[in-house]
Protein backbone atom coordinates (compact mmCIF):
# COMPACT_ATOMS: atom_id res chain seq x y z
CA UNK A 1 0.00 0.00 0.00
CA UNK A 2 0.95 3.82 -0.86
CA UNK A 3 2.39 5.27 2.23
CA UNK A 4 1.28 8.58 1.73
CA UNK A 5 -2.35 7.07 1.01
CA UNK A 6 -2.14 5.47 4.26
CA UNK A 7 -1.23 8.22 6.29
CA UNK A 8 -4.02 10.42 4.62
CA UNK A 9 -6.62 7.83 5.22
CA UNK A 10 -5.81 8.11 8.84
CA UNK A 11 -5.45 12.01 8.86
CA UNK A 12 -9.44 11.43 7.41
CA UNK A 13 -10.48 9.01 10.22
CA UNK A 14 -9.26 11.24 12.68
CA UNK A 15 -11.09 14.08 10.90
CA UNK A 16 -14.11 11.65 10.68
CA UNK A 17 -14.01 10.73 14.61
CA UNK A 18 -13.84 14.51 15.67
CA UNK A 19 -16.39 15.66 13.04
CA UNK A 20 -19.32 13.77 15.09
CA UNK A 21 -21.94 16.43 13.54
CA UNK A 22 -22.26 18.80 10.76
CA UNK A 23 -21.88 21.75 13.65
CA UNK A 24 -18.32 19.30 14.86
CA UNK A 25 -17.42 19.25 10.94
CA UNK A 26 -17.46 22.86 10.35
CA UNK A 27 -15.38 23.18 13.55
CA UNK A 28 -12.85 21.16 12.40
CA UNK A 29 -12.71 22.34 8.83
CA UNK A 30 -12.62 26.10 10.42
CA UNK A 31 -10.12 25.06 11.92
CA UNK A 32 -7.69 23.80 9.56
CA UNK A 33 -8.39 26.83 7.35
CA UNK A 34 -7.30 28.81 10.15
CA UNK A 35 -4.06 27.14 10.33
CA UNK A 36 -3.59 27.52 7.53
CA UNK A 37 -3.94 31.45 7.23
CA UNK A 38 -7.58 31.81 6.07
CA UNK A 39 -9.58 34.15 7.93
CA UNK A 40 -13.59 34.68 8.50
CA UNK A 41 -15.72 36.86 7.33
CA UNK A 42 -19.06 37.95 8.97
CA UNK A 43 -21.89 38.01 6.64
CA UNK A 44 -23.06 41.41 8.33
CA UNK A 45 -19.82 43.37 8.39
CA UNK A 46 -18.51 45.45 5.46
CA UNK A 47 -16.14 43.07 3.66
CA UNK A 48 -12.25 44.20 2.20
CA UNK A 49 -10.82 41.71 0.28
CA UNK A 50 -7.28 41.38 -0.89
CA UNK A 51 -5.84 39.34 -4.09
CA UNK A 52 -4.19 36.42 -2.66
CA UNK A 53 -5.97 36.51 0.74
CA UNK A 54 -7.68 33.62 2.13
CA UNK A 55 -11.29 33.79 3.58
CA UNK A 56 -14.28 31.93 4.82
CA UNK A 57 -17.65 32.75 5.47
CA UNK A 58 -19.89 30.56 7.79
CA UNK A 59 -23.80 29.94 8.18
CA UNK A 60 -25.83 28.16 10.88
CA UNK A 61 -22.12 26.97 11.78
CA UNK A 62 -22.85 24.11 9.47
CA UNK A 63 -21.98 25.39 6.18
CA UNK A 64 -18.81 26.88 5.25
CA UNK A 65 -17.34 28.03 2.23
CA UNK A 66 -12.98 28.82 2.03
CA UNK A 67 -11.89 31.31 -1.31
CA UNK A 68 -8.53 32.10 -2.12
CA UNK A 69 -8.97 35.19 -3.84
CA UNK A 70 -7.24 34.47 -7.18
CA UNK A 71 -4.60 37.26 -9.08
CA UNK A 72 -7.10 38.01 -11.83
CA UNK A 73 -10.18 39.64 -11.45
CA UNK A 74 -12.98 37.09 -10.91
CA UNK A 75 -15.06 38.07 -14.10
CA UNK A 76 -11.72 38.00 -16.41
CA UNK A 77 -11.06 34.66 -14.82
CA UNK A 78 -13.36 33.09 -12.97
CA UNK A 79 -14.00 30.66 -10.03
CA UNK A 80 -12.82 27.29 -9.24
CA UNK A 81 -15.15 25.45 -7.06
CA UNK A 82 -15.48 22.10 -5.46
CA UNK A 83 -17.85 21.46 -3.27
CA UNK A 84 -19.08 18.60 -0.74
CA UNK A 85 -21.70 18.47 2.49
CA UNK A 86 -21.20 18.33 5.43
CA UNK A 87 -23.95 16.65 7.12
CA UNK A 88 -24.50 12.57 7.16
CA UNK A 89 -27.85 10.78 8.22
CA UNK A 90 -28.48 10.60 11.83
CA UNK A 91 -31.08 10.06 14.66
CA UNK A 92 -31.95 13.49 16.22
CA UNK A 93 -33.19 13.54 19.52
CA UNK A 94 -36.30 14.93 20.52
CA UNK A 95 -35.83 17.41 23.72
CA UNK A 96 -39.22 16.91 25.33
CA UNK A 97 -39.94 12.97 23.81
CA UNK A 98 -38.20 11.30 26.90
CA UNK A 99 -40.13 8.50 28.38
CA UNK A 100 -40.08 6.15 31.42
CA UNK A 101 -41.07 2.67 30.94
CA UNK A 102 -39.53 -0.73 32.77
CA UNK A 103 -37.30 1.43 34.85
CA UNK A 104 -35.81 2.68 32.00
CA UNK A 105 -35.16 6.67 30.39
CA UNK A 106 -35.65 6.50 26.52
CA UNK A 107 -35.43 9.22 24.21
CA UNK A 108 -37.63 9.20 20.82
CA UNK A 109 -36.10 9.86 18.32
CA UNK A 110 -36.55 12.10 14.09
CA UNK A 111 -34.53 10.06 11.55
CA UNK A 112 -32.48 12.93 10.00
CA UNK A 113 -31.83 11.55 6.38
CA UNK A 114 -31.71 8.49 4.89
CA UNK A 115 -30.28 6.43 7.48
CA UNK A 116 -30.42 2.69 7.32
CA UNK A 117 -31.82 1.80 10.85
CA UNK A 118 -31.25 -1.32 11.21
CA UNK A 119 -27.79 -0.25 11.57
CA UNK A 120 -27.81 1.69 14.49
CA UNK A 121 -28.95 -0.92 16.83
CA UNK A 122 -27.18 -2.39 19.15
CA UNK A 123 -24.32 -0.01 18.65
CA UNK A 124 -22.42 2.22 21.16
CA UNK A 125 -23.88 5.69 20.94
CA UNK A 126 -23.18 9.15 22.40
CA UNK A 127 -24.51 12.37 22.13
CA UNK A 128 -23.30 15.87 20.42
CA UNK A 129 -24.64 18.73 18.64
CA UNK A 130 -25.69 22.57 19.61
CA UNK A 131 -27.18 23.62 23.22
CA UNK A 132 -28.25 27.02 22.98
CA UNK A 133 -27.88 29.19 26.12
CA UNK A 134 -28.33 32.35 28.03
CA UNK A 135 -25.98 33.58 29.78
CA UNK A 136 -25.73 35.90 32.78
CA UNK A 137 -25.66 38.72 30.41
CA UNK A 138 -28.80 37.70 29.14
CA UNK A 139 -27.17 37.26 26.40
CA UNK A 140 -28.24 34.17 24.00
CA UNK A 141 -25.39 32.31 22.82
CA UNK A 142 -24.24 28.70 21.23
CA UNK A 143 -22.16 25.56 22.31
CA UNK A 144 -21.63 22.43 20.38
CA UNK A 145 -21.05 19.57 22.51
CA UNK A 146 -19.59 16.44 22.42
CA UNK A 147 -20.60 14.10 25.54
CA UNK A 148 -17.92 11.23 23.78
CA UNK A 149 -18.61 8.28 26.58
CA UNK A 150 -21.21 5.73 25.24
CA UNK A 151 -24.50 7.26 26.80
CA UNK A 152 -27.10 5.74 24.76
CA UNK A 153 -28.12 2.51 22.70
CA UNK A 154 -30.72 1.58 20.75
CA UNK A 155 -31.63 -2.74 21.73
CA UNK A 156 -32.66 -5.11 18.77
CA UNK A 157 -35.17 -7.69 19.69
CA UNK A 158 -34.53 -10.81 20.57
CA UNK A 159 -34.58 -13.16 17.66
CA UNK A 160 -36.65 -15.66 20.16
CA UNK A 161 -39.50 -12.98 19.65
CA UNK A 162 -39.51 -12.13 16.29
CA UNK A 163 -38.01 -15.43 14.24
CA UNK A 164 -38.57 -13.94 11.05
CA UNK A 165 -36.45 -11.05 12.14
CA UNK A 166 -34.19 -12.08 9.33
CA UNK A 167 -36.51 -11.80 6.43
CA UNK A 168 -36.35 -8.20 6.72
CA UNK A 169 -38.09 -6.04 9.44
CA UNK A 170 -39.62 -3.04 9.46
CA UNK A 171 -38.75 -0.54 11.93
CA UNK A 172 -40.96 1.91 13.33
CA UNK A 173 -39.20 5.28 13.64
CA UNK A 174 -41.53 6.24 16.91
CA UNK A 175 -41.68 3.01 18.25
CA UNK A 176 -39.06 1.13 17.54
CA UNK A 177 -35.70 3.96 17.61
CA UNK A 178 -36.00 4.91 21.00
CA UNK A 179 -32.46 5.43 22.65
CA UNK A 180 -31.88 3.91 25.86
CA UNK A 181 -30.34 6.90 27.90
CA UNK A 182 -30.07 5.08 31.40
CA UNK A 183 -31.95 3.30 34.34
CA UNK A 184 -34.14 5.24 36.26
CA UNK A 185 -35.72 5.46 39.96
CA UNK A 186 -39.76 5.31 39.29
CA UNK A 187 -39.89 7.63 41.81
CA UNK A 188 -38.60 10.53 40.32
CA UNK A 189 -40.05 10.34 36.45
CA UNK A 190 -42.59 13.14 36.91
CA UNK A 191 -40.81 15.03 34.43
CA UNK A 192 -38.43 12.52 31.71
CA UNK A 193 -37.65 15.68 29.76
CA UNK A 194 -35.94 17.56 32.57
CA UNK A 195 -34.13 14.87 33.56
CA UNK A 196 -32.60 14.39 30.23
CA UNK A 197 -31.67 18.05 30.32
CA UNK A 198 -30.19 18.18 33.37
CA UNK A 199 -28.06 15.07 32.36
CA UNK A 200 -27.18 17.18 29.67
CA UNK A 201 -26.66 20.43 31.99
CA UNK A 202 -24.05 18.33 34.10
CA UNK A 203 -22.28 16.70 31.18
CA UNK A 204 -21.59 20.26 30.10
CA UNK A 205 -21.01 22.70 33.19
CA UNK A 206 -24.30 24.71 31.68
CA UNK A 207 -27.27 25.18 34.46
CA UNK A 208 -30.17 23.39 33.52
CA UNK A 209 -32.50 26.55 33.92
CA UNK A 210 -30.12 28.39 31.15
CA UNK A 211 -30.47 25.71 28.20
CA UNK A 212 -33.05 27.52 25.89
CA UNK A 213 -32.87 24.94 23.22
CA UNK A 214 -31.03 21.60 21.73
CA UNK A 215 -30.35 20.22 18.40
CA UNK A 216 -28.79 17.04 19.93
CA UNK A 217 -27.97 14.17 17.46
CA UNK A 218 -27.30 10.43 18.38
CA UNK A 219 -23.60 9.13 16.82
CA UNK A 220 -21.49 5.96 17.12
CA UNK A 221 -18.81 6.00 19.49
CA UNK A 222 -16.78 2.97 17.37
CA UNK A 223 -13.54 5.37 15.42
CA UNK A 224 -12.91 4.57 12.13
CA UNK A 225 -10.26 2.55 11.30
CA UNK A 226 -8.51 0.75 8.04
CA UNK A 227 -9.44 -2.77 7.35
CA UNK A 228 -7.96 -5.36 4.82
CA UNK A 229 -5.50 -7.72 4.82
CA UNK A 230 -3.50 -5.10 2.98
CA UNK A 231 -4.97 -2.16 4.59
CA UNK A 232 -7.06 -1.37 1.31
CA UNK A 233 -10.15 -0.31 2.82
CA UNK A 234 -11.15 2.86 5.30
CA UNK A 235 -13.93 1.72 7.55
CA UNK A 236 -15.70 4.50 9.37
CA UNK A 237 -18.96 6.55 10.18
CA UNK A 238 -20.27 9.00 7.85
CA UNK A 239 -17.67 8.90 4.84
CA UNK A 240 -20.38 10.20 3.32
CA UNK A 241 -19.52 13.10 2.43
CA UNK A 242 -16.44 13.65 4.82
CA UNK A 243 -14.02 11.83 2.79
CA UNK A 244 -14.82 14.38 0.12
CA UNK A 245 -15.11 17.35 2.93
CA UNK A 246 -11.75 16.18 3.89
CA UNK A 247 -10.06 15.89 0.03
CA UNK A 248 -11.40 19.10 -0.77
CA UNK A 249 -10.12 20.95 2.35
CA UNK A 250 -6.72 19.57 1.49
CA UNK A 251 -6.38 20.79 -1.56
CA UNK A 252 -7.80 24.48 -0.85
CA UNK A 253 -4.96 24.89 1.94
CA UNK A 254 -2.66 23.53 -0.26
CA UNK A 255 0.02 25.98 -0.84
CA UNK A 256 1.15 28.36 -2.94
CA UNK A 257 -2.13 30.41 -3.95
CA UNK A 258 -0.93 32.38 -6.99
CA UNK A 259 -3.53 31.06 -9.11
CA UNK A 260 -4.93 33.44 -11.87
CA UNK A 261 -9.08 32.08 -11.16
CA UNK A 262 -10.79 32.26 -7.35
CA UNK A 263 -10.09 29.09 -5.90
CA UNK A 264 -13.41 28.15 -3.41
CA UNK A 265 -14.23 25.20 -1.73
CA UNK A 266 -17.94 24.84 -0.40
CA UNK A 267 -19.24 22.47 2.42
CA UNK A 268 -22.80 22.91 2.86
CA UNK A 269 -25.25 21.73 5.54
CA UNK A 270 -28.92 19.53 4.81
CA UNK A 271 -27.79 17.46 2.05
CA UNK A 272 -29.09 14.69 3.34
CA UNK A 273 -32.35 16.15 3.58
CA UNK A 274 -32.83 18.13 0.14
CA UNK A 275 -30.45 21.42 0.75
CA UNK A 276 -33.65 23.60 0.92
CA UNK A 277 -32.69 25.42 4.34
CA UNK A 278 -30.86 28.88 4.83
CA UNK A 279 -27.40 27.06 4.84
CA UNK A 280 -28.24 24.65 2.51
CA UNK A 281 -26.77 24.24 -1.65
CA UNK A 282 -30.60 25.62 -2.28
CA UNK A 283 -30.01 28.94 -0.64
CA UNK A 284 -28.54 31.98 -1.63
CA UNK A 285 -25.35 31.09 0.33
CA UNK A 286 -23.10 30.74 -2.85
CA UNK A 287 -24.42 32.42 -5.19
CA UNK A 288 -24.66 35.59 -2.73
CA UNK A 289 -20.70 35.19 -1.72
CA UNK A 290 -20.13 34.85 -5.58
CA UNK A 291 -21.78 38.52 -6.26
CA UNK A 292 -20.69 39.90 -3.24
CA UNK A 293 -16.59 39.20 -3.99
CA UNK A 294 -17.25 40.48 -7.65
CA UNK A 295 -18.52 43.66 -5.70
CA UNK A 296 -16.10 44.12 -2.92
CA UNK A 297 -13.33 43.87 -5.87
CA UNK A 298 -14.90 46.49 -8.06
CA UNK A 299 -16.74 44.98 -10.17
CA UNK A 300 -20.65 45.25 -11.35
CA UNK A 301 -23.80 43.51 -12.02
CA UNK A 302 -23.12 42.33 -15.23
CA UNK A 303 -19.30 41.15 -13.71
CA UNK A 304 -21.22 39.18 -11.66
CA UNK A 305 -22.62 37.42 -14.72
CA UNK A 306 -19.42 37.12 -16.45
CA UNK A 307 -17.30 35.84 -13.52
CA UNK A 308 -20.23 32.82 -13.10
CA UNK A 309 -20.11 32.26 -16.93
CA UNK A 310 -16.37 31.46 -17.03
CA UNK A 311 -16.61 29.32 -13.92
CA UNK A 312 -16.21 25.69 -13.60
CA UNK A 313 -17.87 23.40 -10.44
CA UNK A 314 -16.87 19.96 -8.74
CA UNK A 315 -19.69 18.49 -7.04
CA UNK A 316 -17.99 15.75 -4.66
CA UNK A 317 -19.87 12.85 -3.16
CA UNK A 318 -19.86 9.48 -2.20
CA UNK A 319 -20.52 7.08 -5.08
CA UNK A 320 -21.82 3.42 -4.96
CA UNK A 321 -18.77 1.10 -5.62
CA UNK A 322 -19.94 -2.59 -7.14
CA UNK A 323 -20.76 -5.12 -4.41
CA UNK A 324 -20.46 -8.40 -5.63
CA UNK A 325 -22.82 -9.43 -3.08
CA UNK A 326 -25.36 -7.50 -4.68
CA UNK A 327 -24.34 -7.65 -8.17
CA UNK A 328 -27.84 -8.21 -8.99
CA UNK A 329 -27.91 -3.90 -8.34
CA UNK A 330 -25.46 -2.65 -10.47
CA UNK A 331 -25.14 -2.41 -14.76
CA UNK A 332 -22.42 -4.18 -15.26
CA UNK A 333 -20.88 -2.03 -18.05
CA UNK A 334 -20.85 0.95 -15.11
CA UNK A 335 -19.82 -0.90 -12.02
CA UNK A 336 -17.22 1.45 -10.68
CA UNK A 337 -14.67 -0.98 -8.10
CA UNK A 338 -13.51 0.34 -5.01
CA UNK A 339 -9.42 1.43 -4.90
CA UNK A 340 -10.78 1.66 -8.97
CA UNK A 341 -9.90 5.91 -8.88
CA UNK A 342 -12.63 8.82 -8.85
CA UNK A 343 -16.31 7.88 -10.73
CA UNK A 344 -17.93 10.36 -12.68
CA UNK A 345 -21.59 10.19 -12.09
CA UNK A 346 -24.13 10.90 -14.80
CA UNK A 347 -27.76 10.29 -15.09
CA UNK A 348 -29.76 10.67 -18.00
CA UNK A 349 -32.11 12.92 -15.52
CA UNK A 350 -29.97 15.11 -14.32
CA UNK A 351 -29.59 13.89 -10.65
CA UNK A 352 -26.61 14.60 -11.41
CA UNK A 353 -24.92 17.77 -12.97
CA UNK A 354 -22.39 16.44 -15.06
CA UNK A 355 -22.53 16.16 -18.93
CA UNK A 356 -20.67 15.36 -22.13
CA UNK A 357 -19.09 18.83 -21.99
CA UNK A 358 -17.89 18.82 -18.59
CA UNK A 359 -16.86 14.84 -18.32
CA UNK A 360 -13.88 15.26 -20.31
CA UNK A 361 -12.87 18.34 -17.92
CA UNK A 362 -12.58 15.57 -14.76
CA UNK A 363 -11.15 13.08 -16.97
CA UNK A 364 -8.11 14.91 -18.66
CA UNK A 365 -7.73 16.33 -14.47
CA UNK A 366 -7.04 12.80 -13.65
CA UNK A 367 -4.88 11.58 -16.42
CA UNK A 368 -2.64 14.64 -16.05
CA UNK A 369 -2.51 13.60 -11.77
CA UNK A 370 -1.69 10.06 -13.02
CA UNK A 371 -4.97 8.80 -11.65
CA UNK A 372 -7.80 5.98 -12.95
CA UNK A 373 -10.72 7.43 -13.26
CA UNK A 374 -14.29 5.44 -13.65
CA UNK A 375 -17.82 6.30 -14.56
CA UNK A 376 -21.34 5.43 -12.75
CA UNK A 377 -24.69 4.85 -14.48
CA UNK A 378 -27.09 3.00 -12.80
CA UNK A 379 -29.14 0.42 -13.18
CA UNK A 380 -31.93 1.79 -15.78
CA UNK A 381 -34.64 0.21 -13.26
CA UNK A 382 -33.21 1.54 -10.30
CA UNK A 383 -33.43 5.54 -9.66
CA UNK A 384 -30.43 7.14 -8.70
CA UNK A 385 -30.03 9.52 -5.72
CA UNK A 386 -29.15 13.44 -6.29
CA UNK A 387 -26.53 15.73 -4.56
CA UNK A 388 -25.69 19.28 -4.63
CA UNK A 389 -24.20 19.33 -8.14
CA UNK A 390 -27.70 19.98 -10.05
CA UNK A 391 -29.08 22.35 -7.24
CA UNK A 392 -25.91 24.46 -7.00
CA UNK A 393 -25.14 24.53 -10.80
CA UNK A 394 -28.76 25.75 -11.69
CA UNK A 395 -28.43 28.00 -8.91
CA UNK A 396 -25.78 29.88 -10.44
CA UNK A 397 -25.33 28.98 -13.81
CA UNK A 398 -21.45 27.57 -13.17
CA UNK A 399 -21.16 24.61 -15.24
CA UNK A 400 -20.86 21.23 -13.25
CA UNK A 401 -20.03 17.90 -12.68
CA UNK A 402 -20.72 15.28 -10.16
CA UNK A 403 -18.16 12.83 -8.89
CA UNK A 404 -17.33 10.72 -5.96
CA UNK A 405 -14.72 8.18 -4.84
CA UNK A 406 -16.44 4.57 -4.83
CA UNK A 407 -17.77 2.84 -1.45
CA UNK A 408 -20.13 0.46 0.02
CA UNK A 409 -23.29 0.74 2.47
CA UNK A 410 -23.90 4.38 2.03
CA UNK A 411 -26.20 5.75 5.01
CA UNK A 412 -24.85 2.71 7.12
CA UNK A 413 -23.71 3.80 10.59
CA UNK A 414 -20.51 2.11 9.29
CA UNK A 415 -19.28 2.61 5.86
CA UNK A 416 -16.81 1.57 3.89
CA UNK A 417 -14.08 3.31 1.09
CA UNK A 418 -11.16 2.49 -0.38
CA UNK A 419 -7.67 3.99 1.01
CA UNK A 420 -6.11 3.94 -2.62
CA UNK A 421 -9.56 6.42 -3.77
CA UNK A 422 -8.98 8.52 -1.31
CA UNK A 423 -5.67 9.79 -2.35
CA UNK A 424 -6.50 9.69 -5.56
CA UNK A 425 -9.58 11.98 -5.29
CA UNK A 426 -7.31 14.25 -3.34
CA UNK A 427 -4.49 14.53 -5.72
CA UNK A 428 -7.29 15.43 -8.29
CA UNK A 429 -8.39 18.46 -6.36
CA UNK A 430 -5.27 19.61 -5.86
CA UNK A 431 -4.76 19.71 -9.48
CA UNK A 432 -7.36 21.11 -9.85
CA UNK A 433 -6.96 24.27 -7.81
CA UNK A 434 -3.13 24.26 -8.70
CA UNK A 435 -4.22 24.78 -12.45
CA UNK A 436 -6.23 27.25 -14.41
CA UNK A 437 -8.72 25.65 -15.94
CA UNK A 438 -7.27 25.93 -19.76
CA UNK A 439 -4.17 24.67 -18.95
ZN1 LIG B 1 -23.64 12.28 0.28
Amino acid sequence: MNEEARVLAEDLISFINKSVTAFHSVLEIRGKLEKSGFSLLEEEDRWELEKGGKYFVIRNNSSIIAFVLGNKNVWDSGYKIAGAHTDSPSLKIKNEGASVKGGLLRMSVEPYGGAIFSTWLDRNLSIAGRVVYENDKGEILSDFIDLKDPVALIPNQAIHMNRELNKGFEYNKQNHLQAVISGVDKENSDDPSFIFKSMIAGKTGLSVEKILDMELFLYDVQEGLINGINDEFISAARIDNLAMCHSILLAVTEPPSDSNETNMAVFFDNEEIGSRTIQGADSSFLRDLLDRITVVTGGTAEDSYRSRARSFSISADGAHAHHPNFAESHDPAYSPVINGGPVIKVSSNYKYSTTSETSPFFKRLCRDASVPCQELINRSDIPSGSTIGTISSSLTGIKSIDVGSPMFAMHSIRETAGVLDHYYMTEVLKRFFKYGLNS
